[in-house]
């Protein structure tokens, strides 16, 4: 049999098809006309060659507008026709579903004036982060610099297909008032003129090329192994109860000449973040919204002009319970009074308040649980926009792992756990946003306790269930929007 000649296609034999199909858009190119063009070119490559997939193709096209100018001026693309490029090759629509890039950014390891028993204790990360969560990966591929975090995942969302021009900053990294005033400065100025410098991608990849310089001249690691050997010792005697972690982590990185290095930059000035503020209000990548996370006991009116001037609007703060009496258990002391105190000055001051509740602490049970979520939702002084409503699970190394050895405590079987989510759905008004259910910790991470990603899909489908058969109505804004009701 005579072989084909053809030559077997190329990704830009690809992206030019999907151009030609984009250039009448009366032929249209949805989800699925796509997966059939790509289909169509993957039948025409050789037995065992890599196919193609679509989330190759803006990766692709990205780097030869930005590398290979000649060769992406042949495709003519202009404005317009880029638009629907990006619109058709989009990966994960839901990231900028609300018209606004999040990126989610973490703060350099740091010691944390609580010392929560269920808080993890990884040297690797801030207070209570795991880095096995992928923004931690990310941080510490990036050395936990604020700019190269921002640069990273502008660079990222761009190429699966969001716009970014409105973008919402998370700030990660236990209690970011525990961090010295000039090093928040510092932080919150380099997320800025990153969003700034994104407006020149030339100048762009200069300054990262800088700053990446710079961590790796002083000999900081941000590769996988280097980074488990630098804390591999001050860990295994933090997870054997001889050091804690605070202690641990002022040695291991205060004592450390890179991390010494670094820090003596890591200052910033009121001026030169009001700068760069300045500077946003012209910029493309506009600052749409800052959150910045802390415990109630640390919101007072400084700590709010302060977060004001950081350009803050939504402050995450962890209740994790309305009980005293639990969160004493959990070697975490606060009162009612200071978190109505907490969520009244925040409400005062304008932010949005984004609360973190923990279900399953030492001491609860499934119907303390959910009377207190009422509670919560009932009383207008406590109850937040946003809530982050995590089942606590056993991470090793933790002070809970102690109790659940002594039997002390126990997590919640699978039943009583979504029993008790379903009823906290049922219970939660229309202003409330229920944001996550679970926390993004890895399931390698997990002793005890829910493994379960999509929690949240398990317990909208259980509530559906029970409002066919006794009536009511899901009222949560997260569902709604998922819903389109
Ligand atoms: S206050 Fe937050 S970061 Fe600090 S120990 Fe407690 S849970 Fe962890």
């Amino acid at each position: 049999m005579k072989k084909d000649a053809t030559p077997p296609p190329h990704l830009e034999d690809l992206i030019l098809a999907v151009l030609a199909r984009l250039r009448h858009p009366g032929q249209g190119l949805d989800e699925r006309a796509l997966n059939k063009l790509i289909r169509a070119f993957n039948r025409r490559l050789a037995p065992g060659d890599k196919q193609f997939a679509k989330r190759q193709l803006l990766p692709f096209y990205f780097r030869v507008k930005e590398g290979q100018p000649e060769r992406w001026q042949a495709w003519q693309v202009d404005a317009d026709l880029e638009g629907r490029l990006l619109r058709s090759l989009q990966m994960k629509p839901g990231r900028t579903a609300t018209g606004v890039a999040t990126i989610s950014v973490l703060t350099k390891p740091w010691s944390c004036s609580g010392d929560c028993l269920f808080c993890p204790n990884d040297l690797r990360m801030p207070k209570s982060y795991l880095h096995k969560e992928p923004a931690c990966q990310r941080a510490e591929r990036n050395y936990f610099d604020p700019y190269l975090q921002v640069v990273s995942r502008l660079r990222a969302l761009t190429q699966m297909g969001h716009r970014c021009e409105q973008v919402e900053l998370i700030v990660l990294g236990g209690s970011w008032t525990d961090y010295p005033g000039a090093y928040q400065r510092w932080f919150v100025t380099g997320l800025m003129r990153a969003l700034n410098d994104a407006d020149d991608p030339a100048h762009l990849d200069q300054q990262a090329s800088l700053r990446r310089r710079r961590y790796q001249d002083a000999g900081i690691a941000n590769q996988e192994d280097a980074l488990a050997d630098f804390t591999a010792p001050a860990q295994a005697l933090v997870d054997a109860g001889e050091i804690n972690f605070n202690h641990a982590v002022r040695e291991l990185y205060g004592q450390d000449p890179g991390w010494r290095k670094v820090a003596l930059a890591q200052e910033g000035s009121w001026a030169e973040l009001e700068a760069e503020q300045a500077r946003n209000r012209q910029a493309k990548h506009h600052l749409q919204a800052l959150a910045l996370e802390t415990r109630p006991d640390a919101i007072d009116l400084q700590n709010l002009a302060d977060f004001e001037r950081f350009g803050c609007t939504r402050v995450q703060i962890g209740l994790q319970s309305l009980d005293p009496g639990l969160l004493q258990l959990s070697g975490r002391p606060a009162t009612l009074a200071q978190m109505r105190q907490a969520v009244g000055l925040l409400r005062r001051r304008g932010f949005r308040v984004h609360a973190h509740l923990m279900l399953n602490l030492p001491g609860a049970t499934p119907e303390s649980d959910k009377a207190e979520y009422r509670r919560l939702m009932e009383e207008p002084g406590l109850r937040p926009d946003e809530l982050k409503l995590y089942p606590c699970v056993l991470v090793a190394g933790t002070g809970l792992e102690r109790l659940y050895r002594d039997g002390r405590w126990r997590p919640y079987s699978d039943a009583e756990l979504l029993d008790v989510l379903v009823s906290d759905l049922l219970a939660t008004p229309s202003t409330v946003r229920i944001s996550r259910m679970v926390r993004d910790i890895s399931a390698s991470d997990i002793m005890a306790g829910n493994k379960r990603a999509n929690l949240r899909q398990l317990v909208e489908q259980e509530a559906e269930r029970r409002i066919a058969a006794d009536g009511g109505r899901i009222l949560e804004q997260r569902y709604r929007e998922r819903h389109n009701l």
